[in-house]
């Protein structure tokens, strides 16, 4: 994966140029100077270093699936990870792939093989180094929690133009920087990703409940129990209806009547039999047109919140609109040993993903709903919650001082020791 001496193209700005001045939802547009498409860890380096003698702000930009604009630069340069997708099964354990690899081409590359990593993130646009500098949940998160712990070693470039491979015992603080570090400490190139024994099919259950307590309790004991491998939750308000998506991967096939015992749901909307293991829980790509807008937040909330978070009163329809207008939805987590120190979330075994998604076709009906968003996000910190940081967060310094806590000081001395020339600015961020 290695050039001497190929320098990455800065000249041209891409033919879709237009599309990827955009961030997610084209909540934001910025327009770069040059876009570099690296195809291998030394181009950038070259580039990194490039930038930081030129002085020039470096953006990263891997699926531009986040928003506030941490994908994008006014006049800089973007360094477009699309070039960085080689992936590599190391034996059962562990696949190697690149920063750029989207989560999808993970998933081919494991087709047939009954080996998954343990959190899949549920698009298959996303980078694996645009997750890991996020957090990265999933439908498997109520058992393995987030992707950054399932990460074995990382090969990173710092602000200084460095490859550093770094891991729990080398290099340990870039290690813990890098993971939840929204791409402010160093670009990650390559990641080792651990991997977990996967069933060879997967049957899927929709299960439509009406009665929030009946849903709320259920959640609970079906999460105790492990009954499902894959859950999610939308939320339905102005329906009064949510719908549990639930799922087991299997080599034997279960008995229905066994894995539904007990539960409160009214009916069974739908179920089905896939040996699409992973991919079948994903939202599929033309859900998402890029001729709307979609304002969108995310939040971890701790898991006594749960009835608040299915009433949700903040959700006044005159702003925010109906389903299918919205997508408002819930993720069990566990917790576990989760050692990145930037990713910040609630206390508690367990915590809930909450996400607010619209629809809509009008720019400034969008900003409106973006506004509101961050409303609901002050009532939300207010319940013991934490952003995460994804979406279209607008955190002025003191909301960043609450969001990090002691963490800041932390954040701010790892800029100043992996980026030192501030190369990596993406906008809205503290450090
Ligand atoms: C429809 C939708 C579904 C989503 N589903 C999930 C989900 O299931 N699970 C989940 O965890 N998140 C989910 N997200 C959030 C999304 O995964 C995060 O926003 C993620 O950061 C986007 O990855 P990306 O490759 O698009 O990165 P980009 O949006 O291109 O970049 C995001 C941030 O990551 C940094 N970055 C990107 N690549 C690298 C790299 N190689 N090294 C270092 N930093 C880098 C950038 O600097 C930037 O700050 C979803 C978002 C949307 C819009």
């Amino acid at each position: 994966m290695n050039s001497e001496d190929s320098q990455p193209d800065l000249s041209r700005l891409p033919e879709d140029r237009e599309r990827r001045s955009y961030d997610f939802g084209r909540m934001t547009r910025r327009m770069p100077g040059a876009v570099a498409t690296p195809n291998d860890a030394e181009q950038v380096a070259r580039l990194v270093r490039r930038a930081a003698s030129d002085g020039v702000p470096l953006a990263i930009r891997g699926g531009g699936h986040s928003q506030s604009g941490k994908s994008l630069t006014q006049g800089g340069w973007v360094l477009d990870t699309r070039g960085l997708n080689q992936v590599q099964l190391l034996g059962d354990e562990l696949v190697r792939a690149q920063g750029g690899a989207p989560w999808g081409q993970i998933l081919d590359a494991l087709r047939g093989t009954r080996r998954l990593p343990p959190v899949v993130a549920d698009i298959a646009e996303v980078t694996v180094g645009g997750t890991l500098s996020a957090g990265g949940l999933g439908t498997t998160s109520h058992r393995h929690g987030v992707q950054i712990a399932h990460v074995e070693k990382l090969e990173v470039v710092t602000g200084t133009g460095e490859r550093v491979r770094c891991s729990r015992s080398e290099n340990a603080s870039l290690f813990d920087a890098v993971r939840g570090g929204q791409g402010q400490f160093g670009i990650i190139t390559e990641a080792w990703l651990r991997l977990r024994r996967a069933g060879g099919r997967l049957r899927q259950y929709l299960l439509r409940y009406s009665d929030f307590e009946r849903f709320a309790s259920d959640l609970e004991r079906i999460v105790e129990e492990g009954r499902f491998d894959h859950l999610r939750a939308e939320t339905r308000m102005h329906q009064r209806t949510i719908l549990l998506s639930a799922a087991i991967e299997y080599d034997d096939p279960p008995d229905d009547g066994q894995v539904l015992e007990g539960l409160g749901y009214e009916k069974i909307d739908a179920s089905g039999e896939t040996d699409e293991v992973a991919r079948a829980v994903m939202f599929p790509k033309w859900g998402f047109s890029w001729r709307n807008h979609h304002p969108w937040r995310d939040w971890f909330m701790p898991w006594e919140t749960l009835p608040t978070l299915l009433e949700q009163p903040w959700l006044d329809p005159q702003t925010i609109p109906r389903a299918p207008g919205s997508w408002t939805g819930v993720y069990p987590i566990r917790m576990g040993p989760i050692d990145a120190p930037l990713f910040m979330r609630p206390g508690g075994e367990r915590m809930l993903s909450y996400s607010v998604l619209a629809v809509l076709s009008r720019r400034e009906r969008a900003h409106k709903v973006a506004e509101r968003l961050r409303e609901i996000d002050r009532t939300l910190v207010g319940l013991g919650g934490k952003s995460y940081l994804s979406g279209d967060v607008g955190y002025g310094r003191r909301e960043w001082a609450e969001h990090y806590g002691e963490k800041l000081e932390l954040g701010i001395q790892w800029k100043k020791e992996f980026d030192p020339k501030r190369v990596f600015q993406a906008e809205g961020l503290p450090f």
